[in-house]
Parts: structure tokens; C-alpha cells; sequence
């Protein structure tokens, strides 16, 4: 055999993650075959006689399309099998949580996504699992919360308040009170933080974030390494039918190709972003992990390879100024979400669901890869306008 085809998807062993996120599920390397993976649009696959486990049989059980995006996930999280795409994070985050037994003990952030925090909430109110929220970066608080927990559920940083969670020894603890661990980790991406590694058995993403990176598509997705409990996940994904489609998997895994370059530029901004706001006059607090001065700086340091892009700040006469700063911007998109190309800035507390110990002033930057300076300076004539 001198022509045969290298395995779909297949490259060098041990290649850095800022290649991977190019080199990883690609075609087969055959003459005259598509650089990139083609969108598959069907709805049903051909098959004959009994259907047998691994046949694609019916697009709510499988798509050709999501393949190559979850072998991408995969090898950047470090999990030996395939993660799993879904059709928001929210789906993701749903999926993950139906992995705590019936009934069960659910110890979560009480500073959350407040969409997970909410689906949480909803299933306590009729009376499918116990929720216990906490103060994720207290490690004690936290352990002493996981006596008879059946799951521990990670973000860090988190959202909006950017606090650390220590997650090994969260993870440890978690494992030696029985508890599944999930970690959250659309704020870090796999490229600042890989949580399997920290003995986390399930990781789940907003794909709609960082990965996808354009504020284009909304998609979410579900990593673990262990077979039983993807075999479980998978069986939820294909009877409640939160399906990603072909074409939007197709997008995220074209974002994700350009991940490394967008975090790197993003995240040098904030650090300088972060800097300069902390100590202007108009700004009572500046949360950013890489910040020497912040609290969750030296866990971050330790954990993560990057101190990621968005960075949290309060303004100084609550809601009324910081309204009044977002509404002087002009570059800044004054818009929900977080990860994409263009700078957004919020107001979280305009969600009423948003906990009361978030400030009202608090205005959460997810910096894009836009010029620093063009970024700062809009900051800075928004920031004179609501002092004056
Ligand atoms: C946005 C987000 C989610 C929800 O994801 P969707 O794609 O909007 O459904 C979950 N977790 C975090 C941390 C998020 O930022």
C-alpha cells in the first residue's frame, strides 16, 4: 500500500494546543479532497437490516458535521473521546446536570451563569435535586457543603464576579464525598484552562463564546472522559433533541481555528485595559485574575495559562453611572454575551435574575481583539462623561 489514506482528522502526536486548535479535524489527506469538512445535510443515513451501535441511522442520533468540531473539543480539553455538541450551552449545561440522581444534592457557584443558575433553581422549586449555591472561592466553605452532595458544579472565574475556584482540591474533595464534578469552563476556554487535568469529570461549554468567537452562532457543548457517563450523555442528547445544526457546527469550528490568536490579542488588551482602570477616579473596583493585586490572582497564576478577556468593573454611583458610561460609548457594543471578536460591555444587574450580590454598578468588559488604544480611549471619554 503506498497511497493510503492517514486516519480522518489525524496529525502529529503532542502538538501544541494553539496548533491544534488548526490541525485537528481536517478530512482524510486523499488527493483531491476538501481542506475543510463539508456541512451534511440529511436528515436520515442509509442502512440496512438491524441498526447496531455506532450507526449514524438518524440525524437527532448523529451528523457527520459534528464530528469534526467534537474530535477538535476533545483533544483540546485532553479527553480521550469524542465531546459532545448541543444546541446551546444552556443544552449543555441541562445534559450534564441530568447526570445528578434523581433527588440529589447539587453544590453550585452562588455567582453562576445565571442561566444554569436558573434550570438549577427550576428543578429544585419541583423537587428534582437539592441545590446548595456557595461561595466558590472559599474552599472550606465549599467542602463543607459536599457532605452527601451527588454533584459539584465548577465555573471559574466566574460570571460576572471573576473569583477562582481551586480546582484540584475542589475536585478531590468533591470525588472523596461521592460527588460528580462539572466545571463551566466557556470564561477560560481549554486554551487557559484544561479541568479534566484537575481530576474534573465533566466539562461543559457555552460554544457560543470563545470557540465559536463571532457572535454568530449559539451552540454549547459536553466533554468527559469516562465511556459510562458519555454513553449517558449521549442517550439524553438524542431523546430531548437539543441537536446542534450541521451548518452552526460547521461555523464554531471555523471560529475555533482562529481561537489562539483571538485569546492571545484579547487577553493582552484586558491585562492593559485592567491596569489603567484600576485606580481611575470614576471606578470603585476592578476585578481581573491577572491583576497582582486581585484575590484570585496567585490561585490563577497557579491553574491557568492565561488570565482570559473579560474584566469586571464599578463604577462608582451604582446603576445610574454605570448606565451612563455604557451609554457614552461609541466603539464598546453595549450587548449581552461575551468572547467575540467585538468588544460588548454590560450592565449586569439590568437581568433581574442577576443575585442581589452582584453590584448594581457592576459593568462586565468582554474585550475583543480591536485596537487597545481606540478601546481605551472610548473607555476613558465614556468613563470623564459619566463624572462630569
Ligand atoms: C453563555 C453561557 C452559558 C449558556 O450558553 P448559551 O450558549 O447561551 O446557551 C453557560 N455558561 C456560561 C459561563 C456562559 O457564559
Amino acid at each position: 500500500m503506498t497511497d493510503a489514506p492517514s486516519a480522518a482528522g489525524s496529525h502529529p502526536d503532542h502538538l501544541a494546543p494553539d496548533t491544534v486548535v488548526v490541525a485537528a479535524g481536517r478530512p482524510e489527506r486523499t488527493h483531491d479532497a476538501p481542506v475543510n469538512p463539508p456541512v451534511v445535510l440529511s436528515s436520515t443515513f442509509i442502512g440496512r437490516g438491524e441498526v447496531v451501535h455506532g450507526d449514524r441511522a438518524y440525524g437527532r442520533y448523529s451528523n457527520p458535521s459534528w464530528d469534526p468540531f467534537e474530535e477538535t473539543l476533545a483533544e483540546l480539553e485532553g479527553s480521550g473521546l469524542p465531546a459532545l455538541v448541543f444546541a446551546s450551552g444552556l443544552a449543555a449545561v441541562s445534559a450534564a446536570m441530568s447526570l445528578l440522581p434523581p433527588g440529589g444534592v447539587l453544590v453550585m457557584p452562588q455567582h453562576s451563569y445565571q442561566g444554569s443558575l436558573a434550570v438549577a433553581e427550576q428543578l429544585a422549586a419541583r423537587g428534582a435535586l437539592t441545590l446548595r449555591t456557595v461561595e466558590i472561592a472559599d474552599t472550606e466553605a465549599v467542602k463543607a457543603q459536599l457532605a452527601g452532595a451527588g454533584m459539584l458544579w465548577l465555573e471559574s472565574p466566574t460570571n460576572p464576579m471573576l473569583e477562582i475556584a481551586e480546582l484540584q482540591v475542589l475536585a478531590e474533595a468533591a470525588h472523596a464525598a461521592g460527588a460528580l464534578v462539572v466545571a463551566d469552563n466557556t470564561f477560560s476556554t481549554p486554551l487557559g484552562q484544561r479541568p479534566l487535568e484537575s481530576g474534573v469529570d465533566v466539562v461543559v461549554h457555552s460554544v457560543t463564546k470563545y470557540l465559536a468567537g463571532h457572535s454568530d452562532v449559539v451552540l454549547g457543548a459536553v466533554v468527559t472522559p469516562d465511556e459510562e457517563l458519555r454513553a449517558r450523555l449521549v442517550e439524553h442528547r438524542s431523546l430531548h433533541g437539543a441537536i446542534a445544526g450541521p451548518f452552526e457546527t460547521w461555523l464554531a469550528l471555523r471560529g475555533v481555528r482562529t481561537m489562539a490568536l483571538r485569546i492571545e490579542r484579547s487577553q493582552a488588551t484586558a491585562a492593559l485595559l485592567a491596569e489603567r482602570l484600576l485606580g481611575h477616579p470614576a471606578i470603585e473596583a476592578v476585578r481581573y485574575p491577572g491583576l497582582p493585586q486581585d484575590p484570585g490572582h496567585e490561585r490563577a497564576k497557579a491553574q491557568m495559562d492565561g488570565f482570559g478577556s473579560i474584566v469586571a468593573i464599578v463604577i462608582k454611583g451604582g446603576a445610574e453611572a454605570a448606565d451612563m458610561v455604557v451609554e457614552a460609548l461609541r466603539l464598546w457594543v453595549p450587548a449581552t454575551s461575551l468572547g467575540g471578536v467585538e468588544s460588548l460591555i454590560e450592565r449586569r444587574r439590568r437581568h433581574v435574575n442577576e443575585p442581589a450580590s452582584v453590584p448594581q454598578g457592576l459593568l462586565r468588559l468582554s474585550v475583543g481583539i480591536e485596537n487597545a488604544e481606540d478601546l481605551w480611549a472610548d473607555l476613558a471619554q465614556a468613563l470623564e462623561k459619566a463624572q462630569a
